[in-house]
């Protein structure tokens, strides 16, 4: 069997068929990097992570691409209202770019916490200013964008005659304009109120984060010192690494409209091309039956749920135990089931290890790894069926606990192997004497090295792989690991 993925173009579980055999090219939208990740965000990064470890397991040369937002974003859909990361660095007293550089150290934090690996390709979007500038002056060239007062807008309109517009949303253009109508403030520059900013002057707004552009329109330059518009940095920087075309794109139901379309209707304009064939979106994240918001008080983020001493790994069994198109539900009592679980499988795996150390002969039991690893993968191939993957690797390790005797240690390997695909790492973990012991141990090694007694360090290591850590000297420092 394939992977069939469903894509909300077509609203149907399609084959996943790359452009090119073997190798998978990914983009999805990142983080508007002004607050820390909530649990919400992490839905979204796991479900991709997981994405990408299961085609990197199945063999695919993966380039994943995720932005971050530094600026652009307003608070306010209809290209009005503040950017989110300078409401915020105002509010704290910061420089902007104070703020981002923090969020982003923290963000990356909470991410490995998490065991997302970190993308191949991380941009950002105020390191891509000028190729936005180039978009825009592309997309103005084939006749899609206007200028007023130096804000350049995109005519959805126009657009729509030439190419397709709502059918993400699976909506006509005339139900498009009735909702932004009603959905926005009446913005008297724009030509219709669906129609969406590509580049804002903000030359006479208390605005911190601008730059000169100077675009070409019909034979007359126009200078404008202002800002992207939200979408044009995901066109812009999925198609700079990824190409015009390229495999997936992803991001939250949110996306669906507007960003999502725009993002497609832009590339469209500018190259032709609708940068990727599958989009895939997940579901939100709602707490106790209602949308998780700050001022409801019913707002986790990753961090104070760390702190709380849930396990990243705990925190990321517990999201890929829904699937990514189904809202979760989240409680604070699933999570404390989801470290409960982890417990178990990791004390299964030790047993396992443990006794097959000794054994004479230790067994298999009726059902081989690789008609595991078969049952994993049908799973995983129905749209990137976690909740039933996880499931069904659950009721291996009740039955292998449920047997007698010694089982191999392969058995162990395949558990590791499978798990580690959801992003969750059921090795053995250190508990807090023998951590206590390896840190005591690494300190004199230290001296050791300061000292150049390369043969006491060396000895030192020895010992601690003996005892099951393995040592790590990286420019930070060294470092173990169980
Ligand atoms: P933002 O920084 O708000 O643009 O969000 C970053 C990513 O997280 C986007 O892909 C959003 O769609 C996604 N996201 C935001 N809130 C939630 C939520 N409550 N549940 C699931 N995904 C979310
Ligand atoms: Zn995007």
């Amino acid at each position: 069997m394939t992977l069939k993925l469903f894509n909300t173009l077509t609203r149907e579980k399609e084959e996943f068929k790359p452009l090119e055999e073997g190798k998978f090219t990914f983009y999805s939208c990142g983080q508007t990097i002004y607050d820390d990740l909530h649990i919400g965000n992490a839905k979204a990064y796991t479900a991709w992570d997981t994405l990408t470890r299961y085609l990197r397991w199945k063999g695919y040369t993966v380039r994943h691409v995720q932005n971050i937002t530094d600026v652009g974003h307003l608070t306010d859909d209809g290209d009005q209202g503040e950017d989110k990361v300078e409401k915020r660095a105002k509010k704290l007293g910061l420089e902007p770019m104070e703020l981002v550089e923090d969020q982003i150290e923290r963000y990356f934090e909470d991410t490995k916490a998490l065991n997302v690996k970190r993308q191949d390709i991380v941009p950002r979007a105020t390191g891509h200013i000028n190729e936005m500038i180039e978009y825009v002056q592309k997309i103005i060239d084939n006749g899609y964008a206007y200028e007023v007062d130096g804000n350049i807008y995109f005519d959805v309109e126009k657009f729509a005659q030439d190419y397709p517009y709502g059918e993400m949303a699976n909506k006509d253009l005339e139900q498009l304009k009735e909702e932004a109508r009603s959905r926005v403030e009446p913005d008297e520059k724009k030509k219709n109120q669906f129609d969406f900013a590509l580049w804002l002057d903000a030359e006479d707004s208390g605005h911190l984060m601008k730059w000169t552009a100077k675009f070409e329109i019909d034979g007359e330059l126009v200078e404008s010192v202002g800002y992207p518009g939200w979408h044009i940095e995901c066109s812009v920087m999925s198609q700079k690494y990824l190409g015009d075309e390229f495999d997936i794109h992803a991001g939250g139901k949110d996306h669906i409209f507007p960003h999502h379309p725009n993002e497609r209707a832009q590339a469209f304009a500018a190259s032709g091309e609708g940068q990727a064939r599958y989009w895939l979106h997940n579901e939100f994240i709602n707490v106790e039956g209602e949308k998780m918001s700050k001022s409801e008080g019913n707002f986790y983020t990753v961090r104070e749920l760390l702190e709380k001493d849930f396990s990243g790994d705990a925190i990321r069994l517990y999201l890929i135990s829904t699937h990514y198109r189904s809202e979760t539900n989240f409680s604070i009592k699933g999570l404390e089931k989801a470290e409960k679980e982890l417990q178990r499988v990791r004390r299964t795996v030790k047993k396992i290890r443990d006794s097959s150390i000794s054994a004479e002969s230790p067994v298999n039991y009726d059902t081989s790894t690789d008609e595991i690893e078969k049952e994993f993968r049908e799973r995983m191939d129905d749209d990137l069926n976690t909740p039933r993957a996880k499931q069904y690797l659950l009721e291996v390790v009740n039955h292998l606990n449920s047997i007698e005797g010694d089982v191999k240690p392969k058995y162990a390997d395949t558990l590791e192997k499978l798990f580690q695909v959801l992003g969750v790492d059921i090795r053995p973990q250190a508990s807090e004497e023998e951590s206590e012991l390896a840190d005591l141990l690494m300190e004199l090694r230290d001296e050791a090295r300061e000292e150049e007694d390369w043969e006491t360090s060396d000895m030192i290591r020895d010992r601690l792989e003996d005892l099951g850590f393995e040592v790590e000297d990286t420019e930070e420092g060294s470092k173990w690991l169980k």
